[in-house]
């Protein structure tokens, strides 16, 4: 089985699906790819900062996403010893530290916006297998088994490898990716909100123990607890209330939605921590953009904003050479030249804040 499109785009996460949407509304023909049978199932990062809004709303589409799914987070706090001893607030009047939309509801609607256009086309349940290359050794298209277990050939003019931070697609074109642990991982878990709970995130130092809260759309509290990198099964042969007392101990208020809500391991989920640059974005044909070009860690919560940068700058570049019909390699390339030292210096800045994390709890 066979067919054949302008653009296949391997991955509906952030990066993949806003790329098609944008893509699909400027008419191209595009294919987007997701091994998910349904959009944003597992959990990611969920925050946009100001950078995420910008690219949103300059394509009139912050308002597509449900109005209850939109959560601007209204103070960032440090808190020590059960209070808060020092507050970041909005650099405007009415601004936000941040905007929380659960992934679900933001690919949502960008499908939704996509799906109006006949000239896009969704395949949820399907994984990328392999490459096709030309005879003149370009990327020319995906090998794909579908939902039903079908193997597909699609064959397009560009491949987009938005992947994630595993990303097939830079493994299948043999682009090399240097990886940095950063010394710790992280346990998340998600409580409903207290009542009165405002929306707020908030960091502390308990025991010795770095905890994170984020206060999420649809009433609920996101939990990170920074453990030490490659520990996790050491600890899970403890109980987990050592980490659920620490975090009770620190926020008060959260204990009784603790107590029903985390009652053993499966209530939490681990995110190793580590980032990673490809060497290359860009090769005759084909691109990487998002995670799978460049992991962040979720430090400054910058990894779905720079993918959805990746996307909006890579859009811009697609557009102007379907129009020309020219070679699609040079504006490929283009991505990385505008984007790449941006991202690698917001990775410097990651590595920065995670070193001076304990000196901003100084008041
Ligand atoms: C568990 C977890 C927690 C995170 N927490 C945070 C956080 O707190 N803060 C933060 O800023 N960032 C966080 N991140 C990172 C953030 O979510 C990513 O930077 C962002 O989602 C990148 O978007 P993306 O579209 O590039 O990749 P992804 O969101 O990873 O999307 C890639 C998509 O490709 C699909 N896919 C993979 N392989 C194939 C294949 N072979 N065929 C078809 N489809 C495929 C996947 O199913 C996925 O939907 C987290 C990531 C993970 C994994």
């Amino acid at each position: 089985m066979e067919r054949q499109t302008e653009i296949c785009i391997a991955g509906g996460g952030p990066a993949g699906t806003l790329l098609a949407c944008l893509l699909a509304r400027r008419g191209a023909d595009v294919v987007l790819i997701e091994k998910q049978p349904i959009p944003g199932p597992s959990f990611r990062g969920e925050i946009l900062n100001g950078d995420g809004e910008r690219v949103l709303k300059k394509h009139g589409l912050l308002e597509r996403i449900a109005p209850e799914a939109v959560l601007p987070l209204i103070r960032l706090e440090y808190w020590e010893n059960k209070r808060v001893v020092k507050t970041i607030l909005p650099d405007t009047q009415g601004g936000n530290v941040g905007i929380h939309i659960p992934q679900a509801d933001l690919l949502h609607a960008l499908l939704e916006e996509a799906g109006q256009y006949p000239n896009f086309t969704y395949m949820p349940g399907t994984t990328v297998r392999g490459l096709l290359k030309s005879e003149e050794g370009r990327y020319a298209g995906v090998e794909v088994r579908t939902s039903d277990g079908q193997d597909l050939t699609i064959r397009s003019r560009v491949v987009v490898g938005a992947d994630g931070r595993y990303s097939s697609v830079r493994r299948y074109a043999g682009i090399a990716s240097s990886t940095e642990g950063h010394g710790y991982d992280l346990l998340w878990a998600r409580i409903p909100a207290p009542e009165g709970w405002e929306p707020v995130m908030c960091s502390t130092i308990q025991d010795g123990q770095q905890l994170h809260l984020f206060t999420q759309a649809r009433g609920y509290v996101q939990v990170g607890w920074n453990i030490k990198e490659d520990s996790y099964k050491e600890l899970r042969k403890k109980p987990f209330e050592e980490l659920t007392e620490t975090l009770i101990a620190a926020f008060p208020k959260l204990a009784p939605s603790v107590r029903k809500h985390i009652t053993s391991w499966q209530d939490f989920v681990l995110l190793d921590i580590f980032s990673s640059r490809s060497e290359r974005w860009a090769c005759p044909g084909l691109v990487l953009i998002g995670d799978a070009a460049h992991t962040m860690t979720p430090t400054g919560a910058f990894g779905l904003n720079e993918a959805l940068r990746d996307a909006d700058v890579l859009h811009e570049e697609l557009l102007a050479c379907m129009a020309s019909r020219q070679d699609a390699t040079a504006p490929l390339e283009r991505l990385e030249q505008r984007r790449r030292s941006d991202v690698e210096r917001r990775q410097r800045e990651q590595l920065d804040m995670e070193t001076t994390y304990a000196r901003n709890f100084n008041v």
